[in-house]
């Protein structure tokens, strides 16, 4: 924690698009990262779960503070181990008007923690709750350094979802029906990914080596669809803690979008809470 004070381009305002503060390594002191960021300049900040308990956590945490967001979801990692009954609490959970899209969930083949057919079937559940509801899907997408295979799997589920056509359409009217989170992948991914509607967020991940296609992904995004995020208390982005990344450390990857663009930091900040309302709906508050 330093307040946000030495992070560079700290006085720009900020969103974080996710950030797991419900995790354990938060357990202690959430109350003063919570204000951290809030000095920084974050003035959105979305917390995703990744199985029941984490989604309700996430829940819990949004009514502690007030001005958070929540997402429901089961993430490609706990795929096989969230049952019907598990899945039955996120179906419930997600109507909860502080909960804001459904995720995170996704594809992940570098490494492997639940079987790709329960990876598949886990990605079809929740992107049909996407549908259901209306709240956009926040999407991991992660394959195996140099390769692409979990971004070609998921580009098809998405299709064969109706993610992008008149169905989405029916749901989301003009915002994005989902979100790819902390981008990974060639720049022809990111097209098809623009293509479908979707939006983008980029997290510190973008600053490590195999990611250099991102710089030129990030200057093709449509402001308004154009997400950052720290994933705290994971990916943290050069400068920030490696042992527990914090939101106010959204700093540092919002000021690479502005480089990378050729744009004022003031413009980006100003476009990027914009683009999370955008994307985000609070439904009733
Ligand atoms: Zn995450």
């Amino acid at each position: 924690m330093n307040g946000g004070s030495a992070i560079p381009g700290a006085s720009m305002r900020l969103i974080d698009s996710h950030a797991h503060l419900q995790a354990d390594r938060f357990g202690a002191d959430v109350d003063l990262v919570v204000g951290g960021a809030r000095l920084a300049g974050v003035e959105r900040l979305l917390v995703p779960g990744w199985d029941p308990d984490s989604s309700s956590d996430a829940v819990a945490l949004v009514e502690r503070f007030g001005g958070l967001d929540a997402a429901v979801g089961v993430h490609p990692h706990e795929a096989a181990a969230v049952d019907a009954a598990g899945w039955d609490r996120i179906v419930t959970l997600a109507e909860d008007p502080r909960v804001v899209a459904i995720g995170e969930t996704g594809l992940d083949t570098d490494r492997g923690f639940s079987p790709l057919a329960d990876q598949l079937a886990n990605l079809r559940r929740n992107l049909a709750l996407a549908l259901a509801t209306g709240k956009p899907a926040i999407l991991h997408c992660r394959s195996k350094a140099g390769k692409r295979d979990a971004q070609d799997l998921l580009v098809g589920e998405l299709r064969a979802a109706s993610f992008g056509d008149s169905a989405t359409r029916d749901a989301f009217g003009e915002r994005p029906p989902a979100v790819i989170h902390s981008f990974s992948g060639p720049v022809d991914y990111a097209e098809v990914i623009l293509g479908l509607g979707l939006a983008i967020s980029f997290s510190g991940l973008v600053f490590r080596a195999g990611e250099e296609a991102s710089a030129e992904v990030v200057r093709l995004v449509p402001p308004d669809r154009l997400l950052v995020e720290t994933d705290s208390p994971f990916l943290s982005a050069p400068g920030a803690p490696k042992k527990r990344n914090e939101p106010e450390w959204v700093a540092v990857t919002a000021r690479w979008a502005a480089e990378q663009r050729g744009e004022e930091m003031e413009l980006v900040g100003a476009r990027l809470v914009e683009a999370y309302d955008h994307v985000f709906e609070r439904h009733g508050r």
